[in-house]
């Protein structure tokens, strides 16, 4: 290549490019779509944990939806009261309040409790031991142990207890529910913080087969449901079950009367 053609290539290249630029500032300009300025307001109020436990993308998405009155601020179950109604008061609307949910582990079949059907050597996570015939314990409804719902809280609310069963804490739990979508056992359940009696078993084999795996299961005896004469307590398919829109007796009673220590109170009564 000559010198001249050298030149013409080199401003060939810059009339395109400039072309290219004016071009994209006109469409940049014509095309722009102002944000509403209440978004950012909303995104710097929201706690930016990004959990997902309002059922959106994270806060900046869930901040977007609010501004175009597609989501409540009480979806959040990590705000705090004073920033939810700053977020309200920003978007002109209500507050209207839904109850506290806290997760629940469904299960006290630890190392000591459940029966040990074999040894486990592979990675020590829940999801993978689904893969290689459940993991070790022998009870296949109940918590498989190598806590994924310890390692998916952002919040630190949940901790494997020496007997390898996860514990809550329900003063640091939101509700995001990331440990019940952790869960390849179903054994996390999200429950109203007034909860707290609970059936702490899913295994619904017939009694003989279900207590010879573990020393807490139901065994469906239905001596809980006669404590409480039918109300809130009954036994569905070997398991009972508490209807907590009726149960309204003191809670101590099916958890004395439970032969299998089954049924347990979970929290205590003032807690909010
Ligand atoms: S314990 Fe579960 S529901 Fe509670 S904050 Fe942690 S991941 Fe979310
Ligand atoms: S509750 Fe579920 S995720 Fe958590 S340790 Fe047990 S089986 Fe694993």
């Amino acid at each position: 290549m000559n010198y001249t053609s050298l030149i013409y290539a080199i401003l060939s290249m810059g009339v395109l490019g400039l072309l290219l630029s004016m071009g994209l500032a006109i469409a940049n300009k014509k095309l722009h779509v102002e944000e509403d300025p209440r978004i950012a307001l909303a995104i710097d109020l929201l706690p930016g944990v990004n959990c997902g436990g309002c059922g959106y993308a994270g806060c900046a998405n869930f901040a977007e939806n609010l501004v175009e009155g597609k989501a409540q601020i009480t979806l959040c179950p990590v705000c705090e009261i004073e920033a939810a109604e700053k977020i309200a008061e920003l978007l002109g609307v209500e507050i209207k309040p839904g109850e506290r949910q806290v997760a629940v582990v469904i299960c006290q079949g630890g190392d000591s409790i459940v029966k040990k059907k074999a040894e486990y050597e592979g990675i020590q996570s829940c999801i993978a031991a689904t893969f290689v015939s459940g993991g070790e314990r022998a009870c296949s409804y109940g918590c498989i142990g190598y806590g994924d719902c310890v390692d998916v809280c952002p919040f630190d609310a949940i901790k494997m207890n020496s007997e390898r069963i996860p514990v809550v804490d329900r003063q640091k739990c939101t509700g995001c529910g990331n440990c019940v979508e952790a869960c390849p056992r179903d054994v996390i359940e999200l429950h109203p913080i007034s909860h707290h009696i609970f059936v702490l078993c899913n295994n619904r084999d017939n009694p003989k087969t279900s207590r010879s795996v573990c020393k807490y299961a139901c065994i469906g005896c239905k001596i809980c449901e006669r404590a409480v004469e039918g109300e809130g307590f009954s036994v569905v398919n070997n398991l009972a079950e508490v209807d907590y829109d009726k149960y309204t007796k003191e809670l101590v009673l099916p958890t004395e009367k439970c032969p299998t220590k089954a049924i347990v109170i979970v929290g205590h009564k003032d807690e909010v």
